[in-house]
């Protein structure tokens, strides 16, 4: 099996191939844990956990490490947790464990590791001093920033023009600064704000810049180079630059990690989501109206790399099509993955390609060809599709919680039992019961009652 993947820094799509094929190693950029998850910010969640089945399925489940961090100090978290009179502690843990049911409810893995930023400060500050030492970073005010000029191909992954970078860099303006691009590793905490000890001599207590503590934990579970490094493609400039520049020049790797993987944005229905446009919407209010599933199946029709516009329309489609192709494959175990899907899958992680050949299979399953189900199912299942029962996925329905599947099932019995003693009309009363409940029947030739939720 040969998997293709696109590489941010050199544009390219190449082979992969792991530093050690008995630990795939990929990390990815998590959540500020603030408020509730976006569906924008489902997107890198989803997609590279397909990638991460995908990994687990080439290379074995044990063998394949994914990283993704929370970020757990920010100057967003102090503000919410100042408005809303809560500590930051509580905030980012209540935060955090919503975050985790959103995205467990999305059909999604957790990572094998997901370090917080605030266990590994003492990381963050033995990297920083390194950096200091090497003469790629300097105090000043007591602040410790990287500077840029000290590494010579700055600006390599995300490439921009120089211009363009210095103005990105100026927005923060601080006339400590060597050169204007140079960016903080650490800065000094005012009173009430989140302080621990600072480095390189720095009196005042102090806080990690953001771009510091994914090298720092990158490094702490996965070494100093590694295989994939993802992130949504906002993250190229500066995050992601900043990492590699900080990594790079303390431990002398040439790339940080093998291959840059970015996601590309999600709009609503054609327009950047804003809370001003009325157009945000989170997991967590999504999940109220709609299966995790549904929400998983939409995400993953756009290719990664391209931009996504997420409709209300395009979710519907999916709740159909997953409608059928549960009850196409409700008997079916599940059988070969399809070859042209899996081959789809390593071309760089091609999802909408990959569910055009589910469809054809669909095709064939529709007209009664048993191992077209079964190998349709078993190849869903490998992107995190048709992962639950077809009572569970039924027993969903929008804007209400599920049905008492004991209920239902107690119901049929007795209506069959009633049926088979000749009293129609109590089994028309029971039918009718159902029924109210939102269960259609469905009696099939060979004697037994199927059911679903009518939608
Ligand atoms: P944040 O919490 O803003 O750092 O974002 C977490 C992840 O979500 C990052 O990988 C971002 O790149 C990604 N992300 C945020 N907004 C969007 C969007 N509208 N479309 C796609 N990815 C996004
Ligand atoms: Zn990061």
């Amino acid at each position: 099996m040969e998997l293709k993947l696109h590489d941010t820094l050199t544009r390219e799509k190449r082979v992969f191939t792991p530093i050690d094929p008995s630990r795939v190693r990929m990390y990815v950029c998590g959540p500020t844990v603030y408020d509730f998850a976006h569906i924008g910010n489902a997107r890198p969640v989803i997609v590279f956990d397909v990638l991460f089945r995908l990994l687990r399925h080439i290379y074995g489940e044990k063998h394949v490490t994914y990283v993704r961090n929370v970020t757990d100090v920010d100057d967003k978290i102090n503000a919410r947790a100042a408005e809303r009179g809560i500590s930051i502690r509580d905030l980012t843990e209540e935060t955090y464990k919503n975050f985790k049911q959103d995205v467990a409810a999305l059909g999604c893995l957790p990572p094998t590791i997901e370090p917080r930023a605030t266990e590994h400060i003492n990381e963050m500050k033995t990297l920083i001093e390194r950096l200091v030492k090497s003469d790629h970073a300097y105090v000043a005010e007591e602040n410790v920033l990287f500077h840029v000029p000290s590494m010579k191909d700055y600006g390599k992954l995300s490439n921009r023009p120089l211009d363009e970078m210095i103005a990105g860099a100026r927005v923060e303006v601080a006339p400590y600064k060597k050169d204007p691009q140079d960016f903080v590793l650490w800065k000094p905490s005012k009173p009430g704000e989140p302080a621990w000890p600072s480095p390189a001599g720095i009196k005042t207590p102090g806080r990690p810049g953001w771009h510091i503590e994914c090298s720092a934990m990158s490094e702490a579970h996965l070494g100093e180079h590694f295989d994939i490094h993802g992130g949504g493609i906002d993250l190229i400039f500066p995050h992601h630059e900043n990492e590699l520049a900080q990594s790079v020049c303390a431990f002398h790797t040439p790339v940080m990690a093998n291959f840059w993987m970015h996601n590309g944005f999600l709009q609503v229905e054609g327009e950047k989501m804003s809370k001003s446009l009325g157009n945000f919407i989170t997991i967590h209010d999504l999940l109220k109206d709609w299966p995790g599933e549904a929400v998983r199946f939409t995400m993953l029709q756009t290719h990664y790399r391209q931009p996504m516009n997420w409709t209300l329309a395009g979710l519907r489609e999916s709740q159909k099509t997953l409608d059928h192709w549960y009850e196409l494959t409700a008997d079916a175990a599940p059988g070969y993955l399809c070859a042209d899907a899996l081959d789809a899958l390593l071309d760089d992680v091609n999802t909408p390609k990959a569910f055009a050949a589910l469809h054809e299979l669909r095709g064939e399953a529709a007209k009664g060809v048993k191992p077209a189900a079964a190998c349709l199912k078993a190849s869903a299942k490998l992107m995190g599709i048709l992962q639950n029962s077809v009572a569970e996925w039924s027993a969903f329905r929008p804007g209400s919680t599920a049905v008492d599947e004991h209920k239902v099932v107690s119901l049929i019995d007795a209506r069959n039992a009633a049926r088979r003693a000749k009293n129609f009309k109590e089994a028309d009363r029971i039918r009718d019961e159902l029924k109210a409940m939102g269960v259609e029947l469905e009696d099939t030739k060979d004697g037994k009652t199927k059911w679903k939720i009518a939608r």
